[in-house]
């Protein structure tokens, strides 16, 4: 499908960023997607455009660039790339998480790093937005290499952290274990039990309940108000998850407690189907204990089928939530759900659909929602985490879980407060980019040139 024309107001900026950035695909896409909806804003609020605060949210505060050397099992020196961007500051320290994937390059970084300043100001939580990460592999790693990178990560980074300052967390290969080795070493180097520094950590040591859940669970609930909107609820419904990582299998537990019944999921290698409804002990088992490939999930699971190499989008479904990775959905994917009758697609993962993709779904009229609103409550719960860390308190899971559901809550009304006042009403896109933007870019305002 043809691309949505920029507004003029806002052209020059994004033909600025591409001149600035070249060769970061995925960061040049993140920005235009932000500033289809700001034209009308601008139109609004000339101040903005007076104080240039559109180009400077474009261009990160601070980029680190670092080598990061280790050595194997067998003994050999190994080489990655260590990456930071601290975004924007304007309404916290830099919040955001870190990606380990052979995938990762400074775009990656950046478009990750632009999504989580608008995500972070639309929990309304005191956070700004950064990112981080390597090009390093935890697949197939011992746990000892697993350790000696991320010592080896933090040697470097944490001359760049503290909990006033810059708070990383995981994503994509980085879970509690490498959080734990990151803190262990930060601790050592800097003498610090600083626990705000990190977030995601184990619940002994400072973490919080409900922050594995988080992202899952909140995405879950962002999908349950879209559904309420419309006088409909999860009960009865066919939804399919794609990943199998920490954002699905949480997304999945939450749809089953909700009346709904997944019945498939995915990794990299191919996706399974399992129409009496994804059986999450397994799932967790194998993913989350021995680490293993989706593929297994049918091989011990009577009825179930993997689709080796196959596309998860052609399963029929109510519902789809893509968990796993950037562009992961294009328009052959749109075509096919809307085949199968999809009626809502809900980004649980980072900008995991297409915009070609994001055009099809809505001309046909399934409703849409954006990772930066559906998957925020990730981050609300880590600043939770930073909250309790702050008064050495412990919330309860279900004090912390009711915090969650009326942050997502919030943020769902929120889009679609701010929609429907700037003439586009039930537009999830409009509403997060907008009431994201206007958040930080009034902070900016007010905290002059800097
Ligand atoms: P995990 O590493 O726990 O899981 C990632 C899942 O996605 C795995 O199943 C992985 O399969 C699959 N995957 C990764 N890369 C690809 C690829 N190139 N093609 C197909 N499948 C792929 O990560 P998370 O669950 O934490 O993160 C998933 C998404 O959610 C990411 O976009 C992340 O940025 C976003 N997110 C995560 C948050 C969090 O709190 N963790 C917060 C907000 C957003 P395989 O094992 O085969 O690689």
């Amino acid at each position: 499908m043809t691309e949505t024309v920029l507004p003029a107001s806002v052209a020059s900026v994004f033909e600025e960023v591409i001149r600035r950035n070249p060769g970061e695909g995925e960061f040049h896409q993140a920005v235009r997607e932000v500033l289809e909806s700001l034209g009308p804003v601008v139109a609004k609020h000339p101040e903005y455009a007076d104080a240039e605060v559109i180009r400077r949210l474009c261009e990160p505060e601070r980029q680190v660039i670092f080598r990061v050397p280790w050595t194997d099992d067998a003994g050999r020196v190994q080489l990655n790339r260590g990456f930071r961007v601290e975004f924007n500051s304007a309404l916290g320290p830099y919040k955001g998480g870190l990606r380990f994937h052979p995938s990762v390059y400074l775009g990656i970084v950046k478009f990750l790093g632009f999504e989580q300043i608008f995500k972070n100001s639309l929990t309304g939580l005191p956070i700004g937005g950064a990112k981080g990460g390597s090009d390093f592999d935890p697949k197939g790693r011992s746990d000892a290499e697993v350790m000696r990178f991320c010592q080896s990560f933090m040697i470097e980074l944490y001359r760049h952290l503290g909990e006033h300052t810059d708070v990383p967390a995981g994503d994509i290969g980085v879970g509690t274990r490498e959080i734990g080795y990151l803190f262990g070493q930060y601790k050592r180097i800097t003498n610090r039990f600083e626990s705000g520094v990190l977030t995601g950590k184990g619940l002994t040591w400072g973490g919080s309940q409900v922050r594995t859940e988080a992202t899952g669970y909140g995405a879950v609930f962002f999908v349950d108000e879209i559904l309420r909107t419309a006088g409909e609820s999860f009960e009865g419904r066919r939804a399919i998850v794609s990943g199998s990582g920490n954002v699905a299998i949480y997304a999945i537990e939450k749809i089953h407690e909700l009346g709904g019944r997944v019945v498939a999921c995915s990794d990299s290698n191919g996706y399974i189907v399992d129409e009496a409804g994804i059986d999450l002990d397994l799932l967790k088992d194998i993913k989350d204990v021995r680490r293993g490939r989706i593929s297994e999930y049918a091989a011990q699971r009577p009825g179930a089928v993997s689709v080796p190499g196959g596309v998860i989008w052609d399963v029929p479904t109510d519902i789809a939530l893509p968990c796993a990775t950037q562009n992961e959905l294009g328009e052959n994917g749109a075509a096919a759900l809307i085949r199968g009758g999809c009626r809502v697609v809900a980004e649980g993962a980072n900008m995991p659909t297409t915009p070609g993709a994001v055009r099809a779904l809505r001309a046909a009229g399934v409703r849409f929602a954006p990772g930066k609103a559906v998957n925020a409550g990730g981050v609300a719960t880590s600043a939770l985490e930073m909250q309790q860390n702050a008064s050495r308190d412990s919330w309860s899971f279900e004090y912390t879980e009711q915090r969650l559901a009326e942050i997502v809550r919030s943020i769902h009304d929120r889009c679609l407060e701010t929609a429907e006042s700037y003439g586009a009403p039930g537009d999830y896109v409009a509403g997060a980019n907008i009431a994201g933007f206007t958040r930080v870019a009034d902070a900016m305002l007010a905290q002059g040139v800097v």
